[in-house]
Order: structure tokens, then sequence, then C-alpha cells
């Protein structure tokens, strides 16, 4: 069955104490945080690279003939230590890094990546693979057999495998130029938005508006960069946003909001136009050498949405349905800065500032109000609750589970009938060692392993607000939801089962957002907020009043919102639907083209401008910029189906949702899970109805 290479003997290496290479003595097998020192990863990579390639070396020269236990399965179950290895590291790295965590990170990835390709392109690997899916129908194979093999001959196939070596060699040539062009677009963009611009000022005056927390943080900013007594604001979301929003230096928040939409584009050393135009060029090169029509046909194509069209009508359906309500929104604005006695037309730099005053005149809702019922205990309880009447799973705080950082807190997660499930860790509050935003991880995912079950260690980070003296942390509406959308990846990773590594959980990309995504829906609904949103001093339910103002603003400048996200997202698609040879010469006349095309309006600009846009140049989402308002409309309807039934843990629907969308995820196309749940394909007007675009 699986191959054990019998090789492990011969590294002249010191690993006696290293603990990736002997099974983990803890509790549930988790990482033994307590003993790994970071001069543990690189021996463990360069070992785990090396038993994996002694692993497939064993199945190329198995002198029988390909089946899938001695092949398919072998791959499948190869690289353990490298997968150990890699999900402790990276997860580490992202949430506790120093610098020589960071220059490890750095000497390791090219490897890792040559390692990855080596596999991809080797020959005798990909042959025996090709002999079994060429006779997958008729060799007995099961369902999840015949699409573990499909699945991997596919991804062979994708990275240029059934190529000849010509071909293959250019395709090597174009996969290293475009990862050297996405670091340096990384690069200029960090100098854009770090190095390149700052907004001074020694006048107080200039900073009327302002709450009194960003001004301070504004004047420890200025004492940062040596400019003792004067305050500093860069283009930073904590620093830009704010200013936008409260400072009534018209001309300051034109000056600041010019230097962030500009990034990438001064013409200077770190203008990114040429590298947008070579990446755009080089990925349709490279979709023609692979046989479709354009980049975005070929990432497609593994996706939900199947084709490229169906992307473009979900795309164009909430631009047209948003571009009116950002009018609508745009016209009240107007109003206000006109009773104000302004005879000026509003821009782009002013919307910030004017949403701020509809948001308080429309729906008088403050913040702060909020803040005593969100404490974080109560909102973590609270999701927990939500999961207990929704699955009937339970969690139990553990204390002897080893940890990366000592405030990060396991729970053990235990099924309905008292099995165990897994592990779920929580990393809370912001450190300078930690990377921004929030995601879930695991140290181990869920398998299948010498015939029994392997349970998860889902990990999930968060840089929420601090507590303060006596005062617990005590999140925002934003925060809220964020907890339960990060939650909602954890348990996809705590439900998954599943035979084979290659199918279990692994979904689309335009799936990925379902399982957090619809969690959410439950954290804003009366029935949960009685349930969970209790005043941290006095233990008093939240208010009704509050709980209407949460709703209604839910509607929020969602003209704006929609707008901006359909127009990047539009703006990836136009990028990478052009066909090879790509005629592309002018960046910024592209987008205005493209953006003029949708009708935008010109007081919004696209979330992210095409020289920095790094979701698509220098992150992994080209072409998939989509999948978020993919994901939003199956999320949407989902919770809508809950609704309509009448109960919100509706108990069928949710071991339904749980089996199909989260258990067995991976075990068919993305689109025939979600219709087993449904009953049906989605459709887009619980999105419509719930953004307040009907
Ligand atoms: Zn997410």
């Amino acid at each position: 069955m699986l191959t054990i290479p019998a090789f492990i003997s011969c590294n002249q290496e010191k690993k006696g104490d290293n603990p990736f290479f002997s099974e983990y003595n803890t509790p549930f097998e988790a990482p033994p945080f307590d003993k790994i020192d970071t001069s543990d990863y690189m021996p463990a990579f360069m070992e785990g690279m090396k038993q994996q390639n002694a692993e497939i070396a064993a199945i190329t020269d198995n002198k029988e003939a390909p089946t899938f236990d001695n092949t398919i399965l072998a791959f499948d179950k190869s690289g353990k230590l490298l997968n150990n290895v890699s999900l402790v590291f990276f997860n580490v790295n992202e949430a506790n890094t120093n610098e020589k965590m960071q220059e490890i990170a750095q000497k390791v990835t090219p490897l890792l990546s040559r390692h990855s390709d080596d596999i991809s392109m080797n020959a005798k690997l990909f042959e025996r693979i090709k002999a079994i899916y060429d006779k997958r129908d008729n060799s007995g194979l099961d369902a999840q057999q015949k699409r573990v093999v499909e699945k991997y001959y596919h991804d062979f196939e994708r990275d240029g495998a059934n190529l000849s070596k010509d071909k293959q060699d250019q395709l090597r040539k174009i996969n290293e130029e475009l990862s050297l062009l996405s670091v340096k677009f990384g690069e200029n963009m960090l100098a854009e938005t770090n190095k390149n611009f700052q907004l001074v000022i020694d006048n107080k005056a200039d900073l009327a508006g302002l709450p009194d927390g960003v001004i301070s943080a504004a004047a420890e900013a200025a004492t940062e960069a040596g400019k003792n007594g004067k305050w500093v604001f860069t283009l930073a979301k904590p620093s830009l946003i704010p200013f936008l929003q409260y400072a009534k230096n018209r001309d300051l928040r034109e000056k600041i909001y010019t230097g962030y939409f500009m990034r990438g584009d001064n013409n200077n050393a770190n203008d990114n136009k040429k590298l947008v135009m070579d990446m755009v060029r080089l990925r349709a090169e490279k979709a023609n050498i692979l046989g479709f029509d354009n980049y975005a046909a070929y990432v497609i194509d593994e996706n939900m949405a199947k084709t490229t069209g169906a992307v473009d009508q979900l795309l164009n359906q909430l631009m047209k349905a948003a571009t009116p309500v950002a009018k609508a929104e745009l016209a009240e604005m107007q109003a206000i800065s006109n009773a104000e006695g302004n005879n000026f037309k509003l821009q782009s730099w002013d919307w910030w500032y004017y949403a701020e005053k509809l948001r308080k005149q429309k729906y008088n809702l403050d913040e702060n109000e909020l803040r005593p019922y969100f404490s974080l205990e109560n909102v973590r309880n609270g999701m927990f609750a939500v999961a207990t009447r929704l699955y009937g799973i339970s969690f139990q705080k553990v204390n002897n589970i080893p940890v990366y950082q000592k405030d990060v807190e396991t729970y053990e997660v235990k099924d309905k009938d008292g099995s165990h499930l897994g592990i779920i860790y929580l990393d809370y509050f912001p450190s300078p060692s930690k990377s921004g935003g929030a995601w879930c991880t695991s140290f181990r995912s869920a398998g299948f392993e010498n015939g029994k079950k392997v349970t998860p260690l889902v990990s999930v980070v968060f840089n929420f607000t601090k507590p303060t003296g006596n005062t617990p942390a005590l999140l925002n509406w934003d925060e809220t939801t964020t907890m339960f959308h990060e939650f909602g990846h954890a348990l996809h990773g705590l439900f998954t089962e599943g035979k084979y590594t290659r199918t279990a959980g692994n979904v689309p990309t335009d799936f990925v957002e379902l399982p957090s995504q619809v969690m959410e829906n439950w954290a804003g609904e009366p029935e949960v907020l009685r349930m969970y949103a209790k005043h941290y001093k006095t233990g008093e339910v939240i208010p009704e009043t509050l709980i209407t103002k949460i709703q209604k603003s839910t509607l929020f400048n969602q003209g704006f919102d929609n707008a901006e996200i359909m127009a990047a997202s539009i703006l990836d698609m136009d990028y990478h639907k052009l066909a090879y040879p790509v005629k592309l010469n002018d960046v910024d006349a592209f987008e205005k083209q493209a953006m003029n095309k949708i009708g935008l309006i010109n007081e919004i600009l696209p979330r992210y401008r095409s020289t920095y846009f790094a979701h698509i140049f220098n992150g992994g989402y080209a072409a998939g910029y989509y999948v978020y308002s993919w994901a939003a409309v199956l999320d949407a309807d989902a919770f809508d189906y809950f609704k309509q039934s009448g109960d919100l843990f509706n108990p069928v629907l949710a071991a339904s949702f749980r089996k199909n969308c989260l258990q067995e995820s991976g075990d068919d196309e993305g689109m025939v899970q979600y219709i087993k749940f449904r009953g049906q394909a989605p459709t887009i007007e619980p999105l419509l109805k719930k953004r307040g675009l009907n």
C-alpha cells in the first residue's frame, strides 16, 4: 500500500533532537512549540524535500505496472514531513515572526517552488498517472478514487506535463519571470506606500475635525520620523481612512488621497506600469501555451464559475445594481455639503468625509455605543453557541497544548456524540511580529492515515482591539463579524472528512469564502444578538434600539462599497481576458477605458487601481478577485434558505449544510455540493436584498 522509503538513515545532519523528525509526543499530537527551535526549520525543510523526492523515486522506479495504490495513493501520501514543517513554519512566520524566521522564508521559498516544479514536470511520474487516468473508467475504481485520479491528472496537465520539452522550458521561464516581476511589484508598492509619501502637518488648525486618538497617533508617527512637534499621516489604512473621514481641510484630503491612488503611477523608480504590462503579456502567453483563449479562462476553468462569461455576468449585474445606489448616496452627500454653504461638486477625496456625516444623520449610530456589548469573551461565546445550536458540537478550553505565543488559547471541539473533532487555536491581539488582518489556517489538516481518521488542528489569528487597564477587549462591529467569518473557515477545517489529501476539504477558490461568509449572517440577527451581545459590566442584554440601528446601518454606503469592488473585479477580468499576443501599451488608458465602459462614476475609483492591485499582481488572485462576490451570492442564498424555513437553526438544513458544504465539500464539484444542500442552484436575489441593491 503506502510506500515507505527505507532511506531515512543517511543524513549527516544531527537530527536526534529535531522535534520534526519524530512523532509529536504531546496532547492530540499537536506541534511541540515549546521544543521547536528556529534552527530546527531549515534541516526539517531539507530533509522533507529529500524524503518526498525519495518517495517519488520509489513510485517511478517501481517495476510493477501503475495502479491506484502504487502510484496515486503513494503520491497522495507523499511529503508528510515537508507538509508538517511547512504548516508550522509558515503559520508561525505570519503570526509571530522575527528576523531569523524571515531569513529562512526567503531562503526556502525558491527551493520549495523549484521542488514543486520538479514534481509537476516529472515525466516518469506523469506517465504513470496518465496510464491510470486513461483506464479510470474500467479499472474498478470507486467514485472518490476516480475523482482523485482526475484531479491529479488535471493538475499535471495544467502545469504543463503534457507539453513538449521545448514548451515546458518556455513555461518554466515564464513562471520564473512572473515570480520575479511579482516580487518587484510588491517591493515597489511597499516603497510607494511607506516611503515615498507622507503628509506632514505643522499647523494645528489643519487637524480640525480629527478625533483625539487619531491626532495622538499622528504625533507619535511624527516623533518616530524625527519630526518632533509635527503630525505625520501616511498611506497605511489606519492613518489614511480616519483622515479622509474626519479632516475638515479639503485640500489636505485631496493631497493624501491623491498620494494614495497615484501609488506605482508616479513615473519614478517604483513605477509599476511596465510590470503590469509585462505580467499581463506573460500570463496570456502562458495560457496560450496551455491551450486556453486567455489567462482568465485558464484560471476559471478550475472554479465553480467554469467560464469567464459566468463571472462577467455576475459582476456586470452587481455593477448595474450598485451604480444607481451609489449615485443616490452621492446626491444625499452633495445635499449635506450644499447645506453647509459650500459651492463645490464633491470629488473622490470627499466621499469618506461626507459619508461619515451621512452615517450620523441617517443612522445615528456611534461605534462606541456598541462596544460594551461586544466584549471579546461574549462574542467568542456567541459564535460557539451558534455552532452548538446548529451542529450540536461543544467547546472545552484546554491548557496543556503547547502554543507558539503565550496569549494563544486552545479549545477542544467535540462532536454531538462526545467524540473528538479537533483543536482550535485562537490568537487575538496585534503585535509587532504579526501580519495585519485576520486569517484561518491549520497546523494539521483533517485526513486519513493507516485506516484511521486524522483530526485537524485549526488556527485562527486576529488583530483585535486590545484590553486596556481593567476594561476587557471590546470589539467594534467589524471585528465582531470578522470573528464569526474566520470561525466559519475553522468549522470547514474541523468538519472536513475524506480519505485523500488531494480532495479532502479542497474546494475551488470561488467556494472558499462560502463557509466563512455564511457565518457572518448569524452574527447580526436580532435573535442571535440577544444570545451573546451582553454588557460586559452588567450583563444586560443589548437594547432593542441598538439592535434596530445595527440592522439598519447594514445598508450604509452599499452603493459605494459594491461599485468600488465590482470596478476592481472587472478591471482584473479585463486584463486577464486579453488574448495572446497582448497589445497593451498604456495602463492608465486601459484602466480608464475599462471604467468608462461600466459607467463607474468619477467620484469613485476602483478599490484597487492597476498599479497597486496587489491581489492580482503580487498575490494569488489574478482573474480571481471576483471570488468574494461569487461566494457572497452563495452565502446570502444559503442563509436565506434557513430564514425561509422559519428557523435560523433549522436542524435538517444545518445537518445538510455540514455534510455537503463542509464535511464532504471536496467530494465533487463546488456547484454539485452546493445543490446537494440547497436543492437548486443559487439565485442572486437574496444578495441584492441584503445589500439594498434590489
Ligand atoms: Zn475568509
